[in-house]
């Protein structure tokens, strides 16, 4: 309960229990799709048909999809929401936000009341200019993170260190019928399970040599996150796994750079990291891992 609202979290994978949860003093329902950090697809029509029966609004977070994958208001989402710090910038040089409303008495009452006079949250020129330019090469760069991606996935999926590759895009992602039905293409977002938990994490974070160890995505460059060790680090294993998140989980961004070479920086982290399991490598215990720069 914060402002005297109260929220009620549901796992939404599957439409029944936004059902379930829906009351008479229902006003948003919120969601993104795909989730961070393990890429579960919510059904934004399913989800549209439950939440419009009664008064709330449907906000979708669109920040990984960007409005070129995916366009939320067309399937009648009142509010797509977007971190434009990631793809739409698309360089990992800015810090701004956006939210594309359907409404637009809405969209001014939240302008001018909510966002300039409650929090102030006005974006810099210089940010402003920034998203600008990005937004020129978004549909180049998605078209290059969304092919890299599907390779990087292929290569996760065929390597004997990884237990589960979460991909939208791979024909064994349990929604791969909805993200066909729902994305334009599958993104540059790739969640992967390696066999060896957290030690293997992060020796994989430890041997990556060009990929870039970071939370943000999006970017330019190939970003990795290892929420175990980073992220979700103060959290216990049973809170992360009641989250979905077990401690072999590896986020990619895939971005830009020459697909071989990404793959191959990949391929050589991964090789190492089965390497290491079959030298029954002990656990170190280290809380936290520091690789190179
Ligand atoms: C990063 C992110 C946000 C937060 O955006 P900021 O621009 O970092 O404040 C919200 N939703 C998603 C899906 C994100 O990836």
């Amino acid at each position: 309960m914060c402002f005297g609202v109260t929220v009620r979290r549901v796992d939404m994978t599957d439409p029944a229990n936004v059902a379930s949860a829906m009351g008479p003093k229902t006003r948003v329902v919120y969601f993104e799709s795909p989730a961070n950090p393990n890429m579960r697809l919510v059904d934004i029509e399913a989800v549209l048909r439950i939440a419009h029966q009664g008064a709330a609004r449907v906000v979708v977070d669109n920040t990984y999809c960007t409005p070129y994958l995916q366009q939320p208001l067309l399937l009648g989402a009142d509010v797509s929401v977007h971190s434009m710090t990631k793809y739409l910038g698309g360089h990992g040089d800015l810090t701004a936000g956006a939210a594309i409303f359907a409404d637009a008495e809405l969209a001014q009452r939240v302008r001018l009341h909510g966002l300039k006079d409650m929090i102030g949250a006005v974006m810099s020129a210089q940010d402003a200019h920034l998203v600008m330019r990005g937004l020129k090469t978004l549909t180049l760069r998605m078209d290059r993170h969304c092919q890299s991606a599907q390779k990087v996935a292929d290569l996760l999926q065929s390597h004997p260190a990884t237990a589960v590759v979460h991909f939208p895009g791979l024909s064994t992602f349990p929604q791969h019928e909805l993200a066909k039905r729902q994305m334009r293409q599958f993104g540059g977002m790739i969640a992967f399970e390696l066999k060896g938990g957290l030690q293997a994490g992060m020796q994989f974070m430890d041997a990556l040599q060009l990929v870039t160890r970071a939370v943000s995505l999006g970017d330019a460059e190939t970003l990795a996150q290892h929420p175990a060790s980073m992220t979700h680090s103060t959290y216990t294993a049973q809170q992360r796994a009641a989250h979905g998140i077990s401690d072999g989980l590896v986020r990619l961004s895939v971005g830009l750079e020459d697909l071989e070479d990404v793959l191959s920086d990949i391929a050589q982290a991964l090789d190492l990291v089965q390497h290491l399991a079959g030298l029954g490598q002990p656990v170190e215990p280290a809380e936290f891992s520091v690789g190179p720069a």
